[in-house]
């Protein structure tokens, strides 16, 4: 079978790759995807018969059309401040442009309505200089998990009649020929005259192999370590109501590391996340209100970025989780107030916590597990917050452990994401260019108006 360009991958990047095709060119194009359609994307969790992750072959979550965020939140943020590097490549306008562009696509496609958050003349941004914090400048459009769904089901039946989808079909092999790309699936094989590899993150060890097997350089990227702090709503309430979602930075006296805010969930409940057997922490928030809780949680992250001889980010964050895992058995829970004083927190001193955890964590010590550095750094953040939002340096803040923001490897790529092989391109995640929505889709946008523009 013959295309004039396969796309590897239905996540963002994939599927606003396949937008454009079907909308503005008359190519001949599949995507191929290792996941399910949307409507067949289940996770066995069910709370009940099964709690926790069963390690599936094909992970519901974060394979399927959609890709990992097809459950997710949808918050969407428009800004090169932050959610990838798109910007060093393509230049900081059309990196803006392209996240417009998307954005309009998702409010048409069932977006519409949806709240548009803006840091432009906050009152926020002058409190977070005046105390040594800087708030990153974003628009945030929150679809929320419902919209984000629909807005997916939706460009599905756009795109069915236009694209050839091949659904549970992993790509198994990449390989480049004389004249052409051939890409290889369990017994079969299609060639293409483009390729556009939108693999993400769970694509990322296959991805390695690629860049191996055909010499596409690449280097190591960094890992986020940090807790995530749970606070009770109202105490940052002046800050969720107004932007729903800030990025904030703090540079820390001791060490003038950075550490900054991730992942705001105002009202929102502390999660699990098993990556490879891994048990780290995350959060949720929900649209429903009956889903509401009246507390608010986000990471508090610091970047580990690693030189030569070690190249491992990922193994050195994934080995202080396994470090955690030994410790607790899964996720720690810890009273700022007992960090504080050099003592674990036990369960009696959770229970008689005013604020209530919402997830079911073992009390402990989380400096037996975090490196000093990134411990101080924030303790200082807590601070620091405090000075914006008081009670956050609250003895009963709870602090869970460890939070760990994996980042893939970053893959050669020039100006064009376009990798060393004419007509090869690698975007969204998987490239280590983006880690975000916006600039997972955006990146896809601009490699297929490239392609349908003749560039290569
Ligand atoms: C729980 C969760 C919540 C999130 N919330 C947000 C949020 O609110 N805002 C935000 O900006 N970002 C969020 N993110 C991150 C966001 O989802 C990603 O940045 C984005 O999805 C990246 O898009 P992508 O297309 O590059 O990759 P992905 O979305 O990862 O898609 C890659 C696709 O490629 C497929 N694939 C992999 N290997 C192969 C192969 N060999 N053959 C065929 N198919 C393959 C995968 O099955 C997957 O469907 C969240 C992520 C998660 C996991």
């Amino acid at each position: 079978m013959k295309y004039d360009v396969c796309i590897i991958g239905a996540g963002p990047g994939g599927i606003f790759a396949a937008y454009e095709f079907a909308e503005k060119s008359g190519l001949k194009v599949a995507v191929f995807e290792e996941g399910s359609t949307l409507e067949k994307r289940h996770c066995p969790i069910d709370g009940k018969t099964i709690k926790s992750c069963i390690s599936c072959k094909t992970c519901s979550i974060m394979n399927g059309f959609g890709g990992a965020g097809a459950f997710s939140d949808g918050k969407y943020n428009i800004t090169n401040d932050f959610g990838g590097n798109l910007y060093e490549y393509i230049g900081r306008d059309k990196a803006l442009e392209l996240m417009h562009y998307v954005d309009e696509i998702n409010l048409q496609y069932g977006g519409a309505g949806t709240a548009l958050y803006s840091t432009a003349g906050t009152a926020l941004k002058k409190k977070c200089m005046q105390n040594k914090l800087t708030l990153l400048d974003a628009a945030v459009r929150h679809l929320g998990t419902d919209k984000n769904y629909i807005v997916l089901g939706n460009l599905y039946e756009e795109l069915k009649d236009k694209i050839d989808f091949y659904f549970n079909t992993p790509v198994i092999r990449l390989e480049k020929t004389d004249k052409e790309f051939r890409v290889v699936t369990q017994g079969q094989e299609y060639t293409c005259d483009q390729c556009i590899v939108s693999v993400g993150r769970s694509g990322s060890h296959w991805l390695e192999d690629v860049c191996r097997e055909m010499k596409i350089p690449t280097s190591s990227n960094r890992v986020d370590l940090g807790v995530r702090v749970e606070i009770p709503a109202e105490i940052f309430s002046h800050i969720t109501d107004e932007l729903y979602e800030s990025k904030i930075v703090y540079r820390t006296d001791k060490y003038e590391d950075n550490v900054r805010t991730f992942c705001m969930n105002p009202r929102g409940i502390v999660v699990t996340e098993n990556t490879n057997g891994i048990i780290t922490v995350n959060g949720h928030s929900f649209e429903d209100e009956n889903k509401k809780t009246d507390n608010t949680n986000f990471a508090l992250l610091v970047s580990k970025h690693f030189s030569l001889p070690f190249k491992d980010s990922n193994g050195y964050g994934e080995s202080i989780a396994r470090l955690s895992n030994m410790l607790g058995g899964g996720v720690i829970v810890q009273r700022f107030g007992d960090l504080e004083r050099g003592r674990r927190s036990t369960q009696k001193r959770i229970d008689e916590c005013t604020v209530r955890p919402t997830l079911n964590a073992t009390p402990g010590d989380l400096s037996l597990v975090l490196p000093k550095r990134i411990l101080d750094g924030i303790i200082e953040m807590i601070y620091a917050l405090d000075k914006i939002a008081p009670g956050t340096a609250n003895d009963d803040t709870l602090l869970y452990g460890v939070e760990v923001k994996f980042y893939n490897m970053n893959v050669q790529v020039d100006e064009h994401l376009e990798t060393r092989y004419p007509g090869m391109y690698v975007i969204g995640d998987g490239s280590g260019v983006t880690h975000s929505l916006s600039h997972a889709s955006a990146s896809g946008v601009y490699v297929a108006d490239r392609i349908i523009e003749g560039g290569n």
